[in-house]
């Protein structure tokens, strides 16, 4: 026998330690998670062999076809047995599927837990614990395998205890497919009874599309019977499925362990056929900012599995939808190739867009808490729609939710119809602004007269704020307007005696405000009398069409350079610190206050200012002249 053969014992990769390690504590009030999940990973071994048996029909031969999923269990010995006839395992396959998390990001993911288990254990359900949920309630796990076409001798066995490491060796095996044996802790006995296991199977396996099997109780012979329905879940009228069974089927497909927020299960008819059945998760799963994080809709083609992940259904801003789509058209053989190129796929696609967007306009209706909480997961990816699919605006717009001058706080968040509904007379934009978060868009001195008459201004803060509400032109007849650049377009929220103040203003300041743009100089391209500001002195202004600060700081932050442009300042003409500023001389204390409300308008921005010592200075001296303490 060669060395390979007896057997080595190898570590587990520092990630799986780090999950078995905490998954065995934190799940331990859901341990009965684990069955779920074997029978899961047998139903998809079983998909798997009946896929690659399409074009190879003899991988079928050496076992049965039609293919079953058993489980069995030995009280006295407190063991438990799932066995499936699927594609199996090689050695090397054992190795790296029971030993290894392939995912990527999994390290970082690891790195970000705290410590504190009562958190982590609400983590570790966005990671999928998969195989290793079987050490909850087994002291030690014995697999054995065959890969679907290896000869007998190619059988492997794997066992681990979970303490760091597990054992493989090559040995004989005439089952093709896969057995997982679990030889229970003395307080996980409970699962070898055929009652227990029978209810277990019922409550969280019965939409699996593959019968389970376990031993008829007190029969005389050994007889199997089928202990759930064994019919794909989209495949039964919808109707008929109860809510438990959705969420069953939502934690198998999504290898999610909490309860998803929303389903929408269909099947179209006529020139195209095809059902899907579309979940909203109810958390991020740890990868969603991942470029090549896995992605999209389980495939079926006529009940046939065809593939994971099958992100042609869905465009990008949805990829946190997860589910199944069987359809009655594609070929059985379809590959990830064909799929970009079928004009049926593309059309599929916007069936199922459309299902998505209207499936959460019906939540965000009927359960605003719940939206809430789907905003809060995934409001930033949603967003991306504005952008990549103006097809579909109308139907995102109104799905947005924003943060608020209306509400303190950030949590609470209204909808652009919201806004509408509540603007002032006269008032005929919908105003908002971009901070670095939307807290400090809140403190923006672009919005302090706007807040001071009492119009709402939306505040944002995502990454992508800037590009994607660049896109935006009006919502019911409103136009948007950013309170940072150009004119506020007041229009009759202003009435006839404030214009009539600001011109006069601006007439007393021209002079002010050459003598601040020659001091100056070429740092902006303006000076003017500002409408904006209340508490502040001074703000800078962009052009309608400049990148913003949020802009530059992502060009920045890619290593790109925004183009330079200068900004206009504008000055709060009624503010102390500006009418000491006009009321100074032509000299040096002119200069250096001018400068000073200049760098205050850069930090205001969550900017830089060129020099800071020279900044600091510049204030320290006008506190001490302002004391009069020197
Ligand atoms: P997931 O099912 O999300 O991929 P799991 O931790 O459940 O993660 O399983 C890890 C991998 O182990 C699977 O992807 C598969 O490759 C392999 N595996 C587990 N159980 C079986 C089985 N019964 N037959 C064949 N391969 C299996
Ligand atoms: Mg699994």
């Amino acid at each position: 026998m060669s060395a390979q053969a007896r057997g080595e014992t190898l570590a587990f990769q520092a990630e799986v330690r780090e999950l078995l390690k905490l998954m065995i504590h934190s799940l331990y009030s859901h341990r009965e998670i684990f069955l779920r999940e074997l029978i899961s990973n047998a139903s998809d071994a079983n998909d798997k062999l009946r896929f690659q048996a399409l074009a190879h029909p003899e991988l079928l031969a050496d076992g049965g076809s039609e293919l079953k999923i058993w489980i069995d269990y030995d009280a006295q010995a407190g063991t438990l047995t799932v066995r499936d006839e699927g594609i199996g395992m090689t050695r090397a396959e054992a190795i790296e599927h029971l030993g290894t998390i392939a995912r990527s990001g999994t390290a970082e993911f690891f790195r970000r837990l705290s410590g504190d288990q009562q958190k982590d254990s609400q983590l570790i359900g966005q990671f999928g614990v998969g195989f290793y949920s079987a050490f909850i309630v087994a002291e030690r796990v014995e697999v054995f395998s065959r890969r679907a076409g290896e000869p007998v001798a190619a059988g492997v066995r794997w066992e681990s205890r979970a303490e760091g490491d597990f054992t493989v060796e090559t040995v004989e095996r005439t089952e093709r497919g896969t057995s997982v044996v679990l030889h229970l802790k003395p307080e996980a006995k409970e699962f070898a009874d055929g009652w227990r296991l029978r209810a277990l199977v019922r409550r969280y396996s019965d939409h699996i599309a593959f019968p389970v099997l376990m031993r008829k109780e007190g029969a005389a012979t050994l007889e199997w019977e089928a202990v759930n329905q064994a019919q794909a879940l989209w495949t039964r009228p919808r109707a008929e499925i109860p809510d438990e069974e959705y969420r069953s089927f939502y934690q198998h497909v999504a290898h999610d362990f909490a309860d998803p927020l929303a389903w929408s299960h269909n099947r179209v008819e006529g020139k195209r056929e095809y059902t899907s059945l579309l979940y909203i998760p109810g958390r991020a799963p740890f990868d969603l900012w991942q470029r090549e994080a896995p992605r999209g809709l389980k495939l079926y083609v006529r009940r046939v599995f065809i593939m994971d992940d099958a992100e042609q259904f869905l465009p990008l801003y949805l990829r946190f939808v997860k589910g199944v789509i069987d359809s009655g058209d594609l070929p059985l053989n379809v590959s990830r190739e064909l799929l970009q190129r079928d004009p049926e796929v593309e059309s599929i696609r916007s069936g199922l867009t459309k299902r998505v967007l209207d499936m959460l306009a019906r939540l965000a209706a009927d359960d605003p808490q719940k939206y809430a909480g789907f905003w809060k997961e995934f409001g930033a990816v949603l967003k991306e729609g504005i952008a990549e699919d103006a097809g579909s605006r109308e139907k995102i717009l109104p799905l947005l939710r924003f943060a608020s001058t209306q509400h303190e706080g950030t949590e609470q968040t209204v909808s652009l119809a919201d806004y509408v509904a509540r603007m002032k007379a006269g008032q005929e934009r919908i105003y908002y602004v971009i901070g670095e978060t939307p807290e400090a868009a809140r403190g923006s001195p672009h919005i302090e007269a706007l807040k001071a008459r009492g119009v709402e201004v939306l505040l944002l803060g995502d990454r992508i704020d800037e590009w994607v509400m660049g896109q935006l032109t009006e919502f019911e007849g409103k136009r948007f307007k950013d309170a940072a650049r150009g004119d506020l377009e007041l229009g009759s929220l202003a009435g006839e005696a404030e214009r009539e103040r600001e011109h006069a203003a601006l007439r007393e300041s021209k002079g002010l405000l050459k003598r601040v743009k020659d001091a100056l100089g070429e740092r902006v391209s303006e000076v003017r009398v500002s409408s904006r500001l209340q508490d502040s002195p001074a703000c800078f202004v962009l052009g309608e069409h400049d990148p913003g600060a949020q802009m530059r700081r992502v060009l920045a932050a890619t290593g790109q350079q925004a183009p330079a442009v200068k900004p206009v300042l504008e000055l709060n003409v009624d503010h102390p610190l500006v009418r000491h500023l006009d009321a100074l001389g032509e000299g040096e204390q002119f200069g250096e206050l001018a400068r000073l409300l200049y760098d205050q308008a850069a930090i205001a921005e969550g900017g830089q200012i060129e020099n800071s010592a020279d900044y600091l200075r510049r204030l320290n001296h006008l506190l001490v002249r302002l004391a009069g303490i020197a």
